[in-house]
């Protein structure tokens, strides 16, 4: 027997509106690069989506067809977050920090039809352009007045685009599996893949990730969400918002700019704020440099990567912001787990110190399992580790046109290529990506905590740990080390860092100093390039 309520679609639409009736006056501050202070409210910005709406149909953009954007976080790539999914059309956000040829690979298998972006990225796009023979029409996202010359054919900036068109639309009725959006992976080995959300996905995934256990959005919020539109939604936050009804203070060009960070907190009484550990480095290297506070920041999320214990103890202890671990990916929305306030004082600092830098508990939608070789399930023990594997409605199930392989194993479960323990109170760590575990003599090591070992000490920046071939145990750590400037440190101390801290069969074997890292489009440690660059590295005998 079926039961006998409505059935409404969850689409971001009715998000849209619900927003526009009940928070019409929230409003949403942006750095960009024609204004350093932008400013207006949610109705303001869904009067313009109506007009974007208007235009985009007028270039002749059909339901289900992609309009690209190449764009940093600001009131008008959140426009264009709305206007393009509401529309029916797939908003594909692209990566601006990816190389030349993944772009152009990007746009011609997403078959983008419109591309939007920033004035900075024009360098970028003109040399690719006659190669991007789908593409009919480019748009600036700037006005008339700052519009820079290009040879992009026909460009025309966004507020000339949208200038003309009635700001009434009647925004069709979608099913709430229509695609909404498309990311695609930064793609370390072959091709970069698309992962394509729908309208239901969005909405569930926004309602999970608004829980007090998780980013916790309340409109009492204002949040700076400094972790890219262009990539992973912003972690969801510009949906997050609009549900909740919080301030948003968006960074622009500026979201590794330690100063600009510091001035939009403290100006616009900033809260909650989220982004990859790199950013909060920066911030807080800044502040200590500058002597300058941020005292209305309460909450800050680090995800993306491991978060190294000694930036969570600054921030607190210097500066009295909480920090919060979270773990997630492009195919999961990308909320996964969350490491939500824990208890200091009841916990003791050493518990404290462990716990925290956990990934920690998935949120209710999301079904966590490890495994181990032969795929059979390993205990939450906090011990065992093995392959990551997730479900549920916000996680992807196929790659956008690769038809043929399914993203998930044959019980349905997504394999997320991370390694991890799980506790017996459901808390994840993630100990590695597979392809950089370190596997010594039938053992597995894990990088990530060597690496957050070595950055906890006090000459070390920045450290990469990659296994590297032994006659003896196959795969021995190798670490990397870059050091802080004025720094001085030994191979030895280092070494004897480790002492009591980690296995003592987990101890690198040697330490090679370098000038810098290589990293991803996303900022992360690239260990292909390290592997690479390491290549004919030998321990001696
Ligand atoms: P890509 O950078 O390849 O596009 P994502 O941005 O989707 O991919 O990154 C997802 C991956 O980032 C995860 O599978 C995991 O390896 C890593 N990651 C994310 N959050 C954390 C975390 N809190 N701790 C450790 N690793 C993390």
């Amino acid at each position: 027997m079926n039961g006998l309520m409505m059935d409404v679609p969850a689409t971001i639409t009715s998000l849209m509106q619900f927003a526009e009736n009940v928070h019409p006056n929230t409003e949403i501050v942006s750095v960009t690069a024609d204004n350093p202070r932008h400013r207006y409210t949610f109705a303001d910005a869904f009067r313009r989506t109506r007009k974007l709406a208007n235009a985009l149909q007028a270039l002749g953009v059909a339901r289900g067809e992609r309009v690209g954007t190449l764009a940093w976080n600001d009131y008008r790539h959140f426009e264009l977050y709305y206007a393009v999914s509401c529309a029916g059309m797939v908003c594909h956000t692209i990566n601006p920090r990816l190389f030349a040829e993944q772009i152009e690979y990007i746009v011609n298998h997403a078959e983008d039809r419109v591309l939007f972006l920033d004035p900075m990225f024009i360098p970028l796009l003109e040399p690719l352009q006659s190669k991007l023979p789908g593409v009919k029409h480019y748009v600036v996202l700037t006005d008339e007045q700052h519009m820079p010359a290009t040879e992009l054919p026909g460009a025309i900036s966004y507020e000339a685009l949208i200038e003309p068109h009635s700001d009434s639309y009647d925004w069709p009725a979608l099913e709430e599996t229509a695609a909404c959006a498309l990311c695609y992976t930064s793609g370390t080995t072959g091709h970069p893949k698309g992962v394509l959300y729908n309208h239901r996905s969005t909405v569930l995934h926004t309602y999970a990730s608004c829980l007090p256990d998780a980013l916790g959005i309340s409109r009492s919020d204002v949040i700076l969400p400094i972790v890219p539109m262009f990539h992973v939604n912003a972690w969801g936050v510009p949906y997050g918002a609009v549900m909740a009804g919080a301030k948003l203070v968006f960074p622009g060009p500026k979201m590794g700019d330690g100063e600009t960070l510091a001035a939009l907190i403290n100006e616009e009484r900033v809260n909650l704020s989220a982004g990859v550990p790199t950013v909060w480095l920066a911030l807080l290297n800044y502040l200590v440099e500058s002597g300058k506070r941020v005292d209305s920041l309460k909450r800050i999320v680090v995800g993306g990567a491991a978060c190294p214990l000694s930036i969570m103890e600054d921030f607190e202890e210097k500066f009295g912001v909480y920090t919060h671990a979270a773990w997630g990916m492009t195919e999961m929305s990308p909320v996964g787990t969350f490491n939500s306030r824990l208890d200091r004082q009841a916990l003791g600092e050493a518990e404290y110190a462990k716990l925290r830098v956990k990934a920690g508990r998935p949120i209710y939608g999301v079904e966590i399992k490890i495994v181990d070789d032969d795929n059979r399930p390993l205990p939450w023990d906090g011990v065992a580790f093995g392959a990551l594997k997730v479900r549920g409605p916000w996680i992807c199930s196929e790659y956008f046109k690769l038809e043929s392989s399914a993203a998930h194993d044959q019980d349905g479960w997504f394999d997320t290529g991370d390694v991890a323990t799980i506790d017996a109170d459901g808390n994840m760590q993630i100990t590695d990506r597979s392809k950089d575990v370190i596997k010594s003599g039938g053992e597995w090591i894990s990088s990530i905590d060597l690496e957050n070992t070595a950055v906890a000490h006090p000459a070390v920046a920045e450290a990469a740990v990659i296994g590297v071939y032994h006659p003896k145990w196959t795969e021995r750590p190798l670490l990397l080390v870059v050091k802080k400037a004025d720094a001085e440190v030994s191979r030895e101390e280092l070494l004897a860092w480790f002492d009591g801290k980690v296995a003592s069969w987990w101890v690198p074997n040697d330490v090679v100093f370098v000038d810098s890292l290589p990293h991803t489009a996303t900022g992360k440690l690239s260990k292909k390039d390290i592997r690479q660059q390491m290549a004919d590295y030998r321990f001696a005998e």
